[in-house]
């Protein structure tokens, strides 16, 4: 195959397009569809023919999953090679990008936990990811140690879902320090005073994450913001400690970056309007450096842009070099959806 993971071209960006059914709403309304998902030639096509409107294209991506795919399926097809990388001491991170709606949150984090902590069949990525973590850690009798941080971008700010309820209303208020993004002097960054918790079990990383979403929905209410307009991103950073053949002891350390960003229609849509223009700005600047980055990135190109926006700067260790991406790009079959829908496939295929 041609995927960009091979390891032999060095590019590891994989791209892959994932259609949501038409809700309940859309399908009692008759909504047309004019997406059609052709999971083996791993293609996606845009139909419309309407007098005044023809559309007919079609595009390619790495893999693509239609309206009736599972969330085993895509975790086992796309996201489950990375994990078994992260544990290999390698940085992976997955993004989900798409129009507000279109199931980003539904495929990272989806269904939430029965009440005896079993999983529903709709769990997402990261109860998934965290949940193969702690089997393989566990199947290897492996000595490590693990920790997770959860933040929120909103506006190229930094709010922190883990911190201590208190602190979080200050975040935006100007007397106090926010949360701030530090170089840390050998081309990384660190985040200034943001928690890092550390884990011992499957548990425990589920009730940070019950925790970070229920912070999240304060914070929204709090500061009156709009979900959709923010970037999340949860990590889990990995220590196994492992013995070479001569006996000598080394630490492996990999990390996955776990990212919902913001609802791509910001992109195209909101940046003329007035009183929210900083702001879409602002989320233009996020998502279309993150875009330029990855361009760069799949093109080999020399500048790799990083230091344009927080997002970028704030993932620089885990995209590039020795690191795999992946770009999981949703998209609604509606007709009504189908500008968003052309405009998120045109930026999912320039990332490959
Ligand atoms: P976003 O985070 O992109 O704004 P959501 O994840 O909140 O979108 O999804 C919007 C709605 O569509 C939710 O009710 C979600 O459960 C549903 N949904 C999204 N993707 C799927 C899917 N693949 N299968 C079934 N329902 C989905
Ligand atoms: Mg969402």
């Amino acid at each position: 195959g041609h995927s960009k993971f091979d390891k032999d071209k060095g590019v590891n960006v994989q791209v892959l397009v994932r259609c949501r059914p038409l809700s309940e709403d859309e399908a009692r309304l008759n909504t047309p569809i004019v997406i059609s998902c052709n999971e083996g030639r791993r293609e996606v096509s845009a139909v419309q023919n309407i007098a005044n409107k023809q559309i007919d294209r079609t595009f390619a991506f790495d893999k693509v999953f239609g309206p009736n795919s599972k969330q085993k399926e895509l975790y086992e097809q796309a996201v489950s090679p990375i994990v078994n990388e992260v544990l290999e001491g390698y940085n992976c991170t997955i993004f989900a990008y798409g129009q507000t709606g279109t199931g980003k949150t539904y495929t990272m984090e989806g269904g939430a936990r029965k009440k005896n902590g079993e999983f529903p069949s709709d769990a997402g990525v990261i109860p998934r990811a965290v949940k193969q973590i702690f089997d393989i850690l566990e199947a290897q009798n492996a000595e490590y140690s693990m920790k997770v941080t959860f933040l929120e971008l909103y506006n190229e700010e930094i709010t922190d879902l883990l911190a201590p309820e208190e602190t979080l209303k200050f975040v935006d208020d100007k007397s106090k320090k926010p949360i701030a993004l530090m170089e840390d002097g050998k081309g990384g960054v660190f985040v200034r005073g943001l928690e890092e918790e550390v884990v011992c079990t499957a548990n425990e990383i589920y009730k940070i994450l019950e925790k970070g979403s229920a912070k999240r929905r304060t914070a929204e209410t709090l500061l009156n913001k709009q979900s959709s307009r923010s970037h999340s991103i949860f990590s889990i950073t990995i220590h196994i400690k492992e013995c070479t053949p001569e006996g000598e002891e080394m630490i492996k350390c990999g990390k996955l970056n776990l990212v919902d960003l913001a609802g791509s229609e910001n992109i195209s849509r909101s940046g003329a309007r007035e009183g929210r223009a900083r702001e879409a700005g602002e989320i233009n600047k996020s998502l279309l450096t993150l875009g330029r980055v990855i361009n760069a990135l799949v093109e080999h190109s020399g500048h790799v842009p990083y230091r344009d926006s927080k997002l970028t700067r704030l993932l620089r260790d885990s995209l590039g070099g020795k690191t795999k991406t992946c770009i999981v790009a949703t998209i609604s079959p509606s007709i009504h959806c189908l500008d968003e829908t052309l405009s998120t496939l045109d930026y999912a295929h320039r990332a490959k």
